[in-house]
């Protein structure tokens, strides 16, 4: 196979995952600027004729590695520019700033805590986009005004407003269309004029992500849940698996629902844990749970 010259091989990986999991990628890039996004579609073209599978990271906060070695091409996001128009109150974002230090440095720098409740959510702009994450009643779809994004088939940079992107529960256009179209998120523009949210609150957010989220290797809540009233923290601690441990892999005692790994864990030990769960809340409820954090195969 003729490989491309910019792309890097068998790349240590297992820093990129929440759960910190050793892994590596066959193929690799690095997308640090402009130049290297106008190779993106050149690598698509290339994992496609060659029946490779092809991933995007950002934070790596919503992913789980389930392979030792990704057998197609990972590309890693680093476009972290970002700044702020304190009279306009728009923002303007590269797609992998990081979302909680934009919102921190919104409140201190710029006396605009209008995103203090995003304070402590870990992951890039373009990995909030794309599952539109959300706590304490706001959402990245809220004050979101458009985003330029690369489709990787056509090559084409598009502008997608809010109405294309079409957000809903931890959902987007680009999640939705994820197994027939592949786009990258390059930048995002949005109004923080006002604060744009599902329901009010005045949480203690720092010392909610302090004291009721374990932190370390995870990528939070692993499950969605059922119902509001059928959470799935509530149904994995009734069938005895809060604090439990298997091999490297536990559920953690403080937040029955973050999946833990130990340091130097083992893939394995997460699937064959999260398996159990699914089989024990199922016999014992009759309800299937559905992973929130993408698991990624070979
Ligand atoms: C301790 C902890 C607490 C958390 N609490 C919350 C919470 O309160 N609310 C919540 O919603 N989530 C929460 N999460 C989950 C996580 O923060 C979100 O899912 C976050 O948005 C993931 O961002 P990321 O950059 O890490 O995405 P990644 O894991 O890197 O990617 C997720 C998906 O987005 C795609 N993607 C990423 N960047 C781009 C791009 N530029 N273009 C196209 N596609 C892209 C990837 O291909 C992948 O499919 C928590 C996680 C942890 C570890």
């Amino acid at each position: 196979m003729q490989t491309l010259p910019f792309l890097q091989e068998n790349i240590d990986i297992t820093a990129l995952s929440g759960y910190k999991t050793r892994a590596f990628a066959r193929y690799y890039f690095e997308v640090r600027d402009r130049d290297d996004v106008e190779k993106l579609s050149e690598i698509f073209l290339f994992a496609s004729e060659n029946s490779l599978p092809f991933l995007i990271l950002g934070g790596g906060k919503n992913c789980l590695f389930a392979f030792h070695t990704y057998p197609g091409v990972i590309v890693k996001n680093m476009l972290n520019q970002w700044e702020y128009d304190i009279d306009t109150h728009m923002l303007r974002t590269d797609s992998d700033a990081e979302i909680w230090q934009i919102a921190e440095t919104l409140e201190n720098k710029y006396d605009a805590p209008i995103w203090h409740r995003f304070i402590g959510l870990p992951g890039s702009i373009g990995g909030a986009i794309y599952g539109n994450a959300g706590c304490f009643g706001l959402e990245t779809g809220g004050n979101f005004s458009s985003a330029e994004v690369l489709d990787l088939e056509s090559g084409e940079i598009l502008t997608l407003s809010k109405e294309d992107m079409h957000f809903w529960y931890r959902n987007s256009f680009i999640k939705e269309t994820r197994s027939t179209r592949k786009f990258f998120i390059i930048s995002a523009r949005f109004d923080l004029g006002k604060v744009v949210e599902k329901y009010p609150s005045d949480a203690d957010v720092r010392f909610f992500r302090d004291t009721k989220q374990p932190k370390w290797n995870t990528c939070g809540s692993f499950f969605q849940n059922p119902s509001p009233d059928n959470t799935a923290g509530f149904l994995i601690e009734s069938v005895w698996l809060r604090g439990f441990h298997l091999g490297t892999a536990s559920f953690s005692d403080v937040h029955a629902n973050f999946l833990m790994s130990e340091t130097d864990g083992k893939w394995q030990n997460l699937i064959e844990l999260i398996t159990l769960a699914q089989e024990r809340v199922r016999r014992e409820h009759g309800i299937e749970l559905i992973p929130e954090v993408q698991i990624i195969q070979a």
